[in-house]
């Protein structure tokens, strides 16, 4: 696996552009610029060209030593540097200017290349495309996660395997959100991910709150984290009860940016995991996104479902695999057989001795692909341990007014 990293902004913790323009006095032109280019308002080659001119007649040199000393993201610059064989720096930036940055940081980096010439940029030569650098790794037989943050990502980003929308030090990119797999806003939570790509996992449960879902059922006209429980967004109440999770984990789809903003009022280290096709797939798809790449044993949870908190604390105690249930409270739900040792035997859409609630907890050795229900996901693994618990999910209007009236009192 290689990790191959945009610079700006995702290794540096600020734009270097800037940092020349105001070390030379050409501050207003550029920040101008690099505003309208990081959007995608203008095609990024024609920016480099235009920025290039106008820093160009200064001294490379004294580039080079200036972004020497550009302050790096910590952890990012750590794990790059335990990792250093296994990451690579792609940025459009040139080179020459880049040189005791590249030197600092460590690793492979390729840049733009210019022609210097009396300690100045005489002419552009190549303006470095960084999906050929994805292209030239996938073709070693690599699997290429790329992390950046530009509109200038984005063809890189859609040819790695893995593709991981920054947000540390500004909002990724609009047009990054429609292809990405991550979009990490922490930098904590962004090397947990790494480490998690690389085999290195936390010791406790990673948690999956599915939340891709139109919410169609309930006619709120909402995807249900967005929905109001007394007082709150239903999300906001997932938070709370979470709050002690280290790897917290959100697949989202439709309304996701609306979410992921809600859900950045309470915490920022939560790592948001895009379902792309929320529309034609189903919650088995979703916690397979979710937990693809989490640590080893993940609890999925749908973002509609609200559990009595007493019982949460207990699921996040409780180690090894397992299917929760409840008492049959709807008519047309999935229940679950059980034995006499309540493990659970099988689901049925025929009664049975339980109703199958969720959540749920899987090992990742058990995880693949599927994008039907989740419960079809842990079927060829029963009998399985189950645990009964107290949970409430909101798939219709009925659902909404019982579950407010049941919350109210609950002490989070
Ligand atoms: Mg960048």
């Amino acid at each position: 696996m290689k990790f191959l990293f945009d610079l700006d902004g995702t290794v540096t913790s600020v734009e270097t552009l800037p940092i020349i323009a105001e070390y030379f006095n050409c501050k207003e032109q550029i920040a101008e610029l690099t505003v309208k280019t990081v959007a995608g308002n203008v095609p990024f080659v024609e920016s480099f060209i235009r920025r290039v001119n106008i820093l160009g007649k200064n001294s490379v040199r004294e580039t080079s030593e200036l972004l020497a000393q550009v302050p790096l993201y910590p952890k990012v610059a750590r794990f790059i540097e335990e990792h250093k064989e296994d990451c690579i720096i792609v940025t459009g930036n040139l080179t020459c200017w880049c040189e005791g940055l590249f030197k600092r940081i460590g690793c492979q980096c390729y840049g733009s290349e210019a022609e210097c010439g009396n300690d100045e940029i005489v002419s552009l030569k190549t303006i470095l495309r960084k999906e050929a650098i994805v292209d030239q790794y996938k073709a070693l037989g690599e699997t290429v996660v790329f992390i950046g943050d530009g509109n200038n990502d984005l063809e890189a980003m859609r040819h790695a395997n893995i593709s991981i929308a920054a947000g540390l030090t500004h909002d990724p990119a609009q047009s990054l959100m429609a292809i990405c797999d991550y979009v990490i806003y922490d930098e904590n939570a962004l090397v947990r991910q790494m480490y998690q790509l690389c085999g290195q996992y936390g010791d406790s449960k990673s948690v999956v709150i599915s939340c891709a879902g139109i919410g169609s059922r309930l006619g709120l006209g909402l995807t249900k984290a967005l929905v109001q429980i007394n007082g709150g967004s239903l999300i906001s109440w997932q938070l709370k009860l979470f709050k002690e999770v280290e790897d917290l984990r959100l697949v989202i789809g439709f309304q996701g940016a609306e979410i992921i903003e809600e859900v950045r009022k309470y915490r920022e280290d939560v790592v948001f995991c895009y379902n792309h096709r929320y529309f034609e797939t189903k919650t088995g798809a979703s916690y397979y996104l979710g937990a693809r790449h989490a640590n080893r044993e993940s609890l999925e949870w749908d973002g509609d479902l609200l559990v009595h908190p007493d019982d949460v604390k207990m699921l996040l105690a409780t180690p090894g695999e397992f299917i929760c249930y409840g008492d049959i409270t709807s008519e047309d739900s999935v229940c679950v057989h059980t034995n006499e040792s309540g493990e659970v035997l099988n689901f049925s859409r025929e009664g049975g001795d339980y109703e199958w609630t969720g959540p749920a907890c899987m090992d990742k050795k058990h995880l693949t692909y599927c994008s039907q229900n989740v419960f079809n996901m842990f079927e060829p693994f029963c009998p399985m341990r189950g645990i009964k618990v107290r949970a409430y999910d909101i798939d219709t209007y009925n659902d909404y007014i019982r579950v407010s009236e049941i919350t109210k009192d609950w002490k989070v």
